[in-house]
């Protein structure tokens, strides 16, 4: 889809994070895939030339520009490596638009040019028996004068051996209605108690590594609290709601980067004295893909534009996380089919794309939750 809509500034960015992608990514992809490798250099890389902190404000490290400007570039980075995409959506997309929303001055003003350089801070509250009821978490936060001591575990985190801050979110009391109030923390990986558990190996994103984070008698001070006590839902779903529309363009650069190397495939692949491009079945599916992946792109756009207007965007990113995620599977399984046997090969990145498309309908909220959110805004209750 041309840039119709773009801005020259976000049209240039974009068109950087394609070439960075095109030429430094895609190499690699098959590689930290294939060995679980965890793309440091490119981390570093992307905060050199601005991309990670694009959507945030330039004396706090950033680039100045806007959310959509970042969802630009994740779906060029998707387009060529699930992994290194779901690394930046978590980081730049999730935690960093946190930072910003509910941190104190001197948090922003340590964190956040830390941050955009490529220093990564994890986003922790998924536990094993509190997956997507969250409420149901034990990890628990007791103030002890100055501090609050953590014990417990957050399972499935993402870049977390990698990560060198958490925002970690627990239990710190009950409301008089007698419910679990929850507080949100910034850990840093050297904070006495904290440690990351056994590296749990995955279908697909391989190269974004996934762990769980024990707390035991971890003490954090009473300054590393990020919002208020009490409101750490708060910014668990403030936090959701942008990492939707990140995912959301995870998954739709998963969806265009497949159909880009499909096409590539059946222009040139010959059965029956033909192209494969040349069979109308061909012609009409990959027609009618790339028509729903430039749905997908403006139902994003949509609710990025809407974040950035300062208006309301949670219904409008659970349907472009929704859209894109369900769209990205289909669209892999369909190319998958495209290359025939070689499809299932590792020769081709066609079937890595497939297991790393999978990821987007369960993350971030699964896509039952989605229609839970979507459901309830549109009134069915
Ligand atoms: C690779 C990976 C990276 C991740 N990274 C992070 C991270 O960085 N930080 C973090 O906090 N978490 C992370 N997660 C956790 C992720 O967000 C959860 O796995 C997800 O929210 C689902 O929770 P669950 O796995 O416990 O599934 P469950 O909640 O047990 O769900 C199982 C199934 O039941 C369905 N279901 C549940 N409730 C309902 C309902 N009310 N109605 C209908 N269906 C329902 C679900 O949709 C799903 O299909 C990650 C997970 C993975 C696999």
């Amino acid at each position: 889809m041309s840039g119709f809509l773009l801005t020259e500034e976000q049209k240039e960015i974009r068109d950087l994070a394609r070439e960075i992608a095109q030429e430094q990514i895609k190499p690699l992809a098959a590689e930290l895939d294939e060995k679980e490798i965890f793309p440091r250099e490119t981390i570093d890389l992307l905060g050199e030339t601005g991309i990670l902190g694009c959507a945030y404000p330039e004396e706090l490290g950033g680039s100045g520009m806007d959310f959509l400007s970042f969802i630009l570039c994740m779906e060029e980075i998707a387009k060529v490596c699930g992994s290194t995409a779901s690394i930046v959506s978590t980081h730049a997309g999730v935690s960093m638009y946190c930072v910003e929303l509910f941190g104190t001055k001197e948090q922003k003003e340590h964190y956040m040019p830390l941050m955009a350089q490529g220093h990564l801070m994890g986003f922790a509250l998924t536990e094993a028996n509190a997956g997507s009821d969250s409420s149901g978490m034990i990890t628990k936060a007791v103030e002890d004068g100055d501090n609050y001591i953590i014990n417990g575990a957050k399972m499935f985190i993402s870049s977390a051996p990698a990560n060198e801050f958490n925002i970690v979110i627990a239990v710190t009391g009950t409301n008089a209605k007698g419910r679990p109030e929850f507080t949100a923390f910034i850990i840093n990986k050297d904070t006495p108690g904290f440690s990351v558990g056994k590296h749990i190996h995955k279908m697909g994103i391989r190269g974004s590594l996934t762990a769980e984070l024990i707390f035991e008698d971890c003490v954090v001070p009473k300054t590393q609290i990020l919002g208020k006590v009490g409101e750490g839902m708060k910014v668990a779903l403030a936090s959701l709601n942008a990492g939707r529309i990140s995912m959301g363009a995870q998954a739709l650069g998963i969806a265009q980067g497949a159909i880009d190397e499909t096409i590539k495939y059946v222009n040139e692949r010959q059965q029956f004295g033909k192209r494969i491009a040349q069979f109308q079945n061909t012609q009409f599916t990959l027609a009618d893909l790339q028509t729903r992946v430039d749905a997908g792109r403006l139902l994003l756009w949509r609710a990025a534009t809407l974040k950035d207007q300062g208006e309301p965007f949670a219904t409008e990113a659970a349907m472009a996380k929704l859209y894109c995620s369900d769209l990205a599977m289909e669209t892999t399984v369909k190319c998958v089919q495209f290359f025939g046997g070689y499809g299932y090969t590792k020769e081709y990145p066609i079937e890595r794309m497939m297991r790393d498309a999978k990821i987007t309908q369960i993350y971030e909220g699964t896509n039952e939750i989605q229609k839970m959110v979507i459901g309830r805004s549109i009134g069915v209750k």
